[in-house]
């Protein structure tokens, strides 16, 4: 990264602060609620986010239904070259997009650069993918008749967003939706917001309203999926926000796709290599701190290797770096410090439940200014702990010892969650087991925390409902018609008024 790299996303920081990008223009908000944006490295406030105003808000989902009426007639060779061109952009973007959010949320350069790409090659998959299909022929009921199917879009999306991954989560979201022919607009969260409204540039080729970005707290996410005018929301978030936008959708039937938190299980079976299965629970517990929806958050280890395991894993986390997210570092800050209280009271629950700290378990000297928790791996767990319950989304590994792959099984089961789930094993028959038993969206074999553009991602149970991704992720974002054609219709066609004597009344011919 050079000096001019580092100054330009201090700009941006600064630049864009206050602002809102609606209907292909970054303006400056009328909200007098300014949201201070905290750089959880260093502690200093770097930017401000508007609330936006109700009449703000107004204006963006007028503009976006305006903008949607023209898009969804736009054919789909114009849109692919416009996504593929957005895709261009978001690449040449990457080091000032990175740099911004690993100042805004603390994560390695490394991954907010990672992020970006994956970003990029969301757009450049559903820009092909869009025009593959737009419904089905059907066998006729009549002969001569043509039945068919057409996909069509639901209209304006309210894209709702967290804080872990900003510009992925917005863009597994927003590809389909544009692909689609529906109109976005994004709220993201207000610890993240500048970095997407940053990326909102790259949208400069798109019609006006298309994409657009408002900022601000959950009233702003409320008033987007209660307005009449907005057509399905697209949800990623906790639990209990979760729950709220769903109701809200409710009021009027309005489609949500909600992908809420994990708390995804991790299992370890003696036929495993254990180097392997060590180094990715390490990378499957601590990437960007834990705060991943799929993080390994409860480690399932066959007794037999229990011990072993659990060592190599100290070992190996223990060369960690742990720093400013924007030097040599495997681990940065967590976002805030209001996360890492909640998450030091989960752990201090375990300790007091009688989990054993192995390593970590503290915040780390010399970095009083920033949010920095030290990654901790904790034994001596038992199913029953408090800390298996609920999600963690900090950077703690909890070891549990089991003594067979069914009772491994049982206990990643009995969870109210159901994201993803991951095992560890050379078996060929665990392997088939697990993908068949575990109750979750997607299970991982000897492969930590992957997801693939073609394929569906999304949860089971309290962790959510409906798929991103893949073909699954574009039937999200659009509804069935179904049409049925005569093409040379007849008076005499049987079943209309008026019945036939003998086909109606058979023996009343009077
Ligand atoms: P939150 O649930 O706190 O917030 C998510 C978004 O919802 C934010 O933009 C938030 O705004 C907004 N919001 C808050 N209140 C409302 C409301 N009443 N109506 C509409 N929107 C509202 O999640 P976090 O940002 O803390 O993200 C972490 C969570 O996200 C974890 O639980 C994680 O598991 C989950 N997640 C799930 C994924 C999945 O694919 N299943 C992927 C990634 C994360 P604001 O915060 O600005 O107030």
């Amino acid at each position: 990264m050079t000096a001019l790299n580092k100054m330009t996303a201090l700009d941006k920081l600064e630049t864009l602060s206050g602002t809102l990008f609606i209907d292909g223009q970054f303006i400056k908000s009328k909200s007098e609620n300014m949201i201070e944006v905290v750089d959880p490295a260093i502690g200093s406030v770097i930017a401000k986010v508007a609330d936006a105003t109700d009449a703000e808000l107004e204006v963006a989902i007028k503009k976006a239904n305006e903008a949607q009426q023209k898009w969804s007639k736009t054919e789909y060779l114009t849109r692919a070259d416009l996504m593929h061109g957005l895709a261009r952009k978001l690449r040449e973007m990457t080091p000032l997009l990175a740099e911004m959010l690993t100042r805004e949320m603390g994560k390695p350069y490394k991954e907010t650069a990672d992020e970006m790409e994956w970003s990029a090659g969301c757009f450049d998959y559903y820009a092909e993918i869009s025009r593959h299909d737009q419904g089905r022929v059907l066998g006729p009921v009549v002969e001569g008749h043509f039945n068919y199917t057409l996909k069509e879009p639901l209209g304006v999306v309210a894209s709702i967003q967290p804080f872990n991954y900003p510009i992925l989560l917005l863009a597994w979201q927003a590809a389909a939706a544009i692909g689609t022919g529906n109109a976005v607009i994004v709220k993201p969260s207000e610890l993240t917001s500048m970095t997407t409204l940053a990326f909102m540039e790259a949208f400069d080729e798109f019609p006006a309203g298309l994409m657009q970005c408002v900022t601000g707290g959950g009233r702003v996410g409320a008033t987007l999926c209660e307005s009449k005018d907005t057509h399905m929301v697209g949800f990623t978030g906790g639990i209990e926000t979760g729950k709220h936008v769903a109701r809200t959708c409710a009021e009027r039937f309005k489609p949500a796709l909600i992908e809420a938190s994990g708390n995804d299980p991790f299992i370890v079976m003696p036929s495993a290599n254990l180097d392997v299965a060590v180094r990715a629970g390490v990378f499957a517990a601590f990437l960007n701190c834990g705060q991943v929806c799929t993080s390994a958050e409860r480690f399932y280890i066959h007794e037999s290797i229990y011990d072993e395991y659990v060592s190599k894993f100290v070992e190996e986390v223990k060369k960690l770096r742990i720093g400013n997210g924007l030097e040599k570092v495997d681990l940065g800050p967590m976002v805030n410090k209001a996360e890492r209280s909640r998450f030091e009271e989960i752990l201090a629950k375990a300790i007091d439940e009688g989990a054993k700290v192995e390593t970590g378990g503290k915040r780390p000297s010399g970095f009083d200014q920033g949010c920095f928790f030290e990654p901790t791996v904790l034994s001596g767990i038992t199913p029953d702990m408090s800390i298996l319950q609920g999600e963690i989304f900090g950077p703690a590994a909890p070891m549990c010892k089991v003594s067979s792959f069914d009772e491994a099984i049982e206990l990643a089961n009995d969870s109210e969650y159901g994201l993803g789930a991951n095992v560890y094993t050379q078996d060929l028959k665990e392997s088939m087991r697990a993908s068949n038993e575990l109750q979750c969206g997607m299970v991982w074999v000897n492969a930590p925390l992957l997801d693939n553009d073609a394929g569906p991602f999304g949860g089971n149970k309290m962790s959510g409902i409906g798929r991103e991704l893949g073909p699954e992720g574009l039937e999200s974002f659009r509804t069935s018609k179904l049409v049925m054609i005569d093409p040379a219709a007849s008076p005499q066609d049987f079943w209309w008024f008026p019945y036939g004597n003998e086909e109606a009344f058979p023996g009343n011919n009077g």
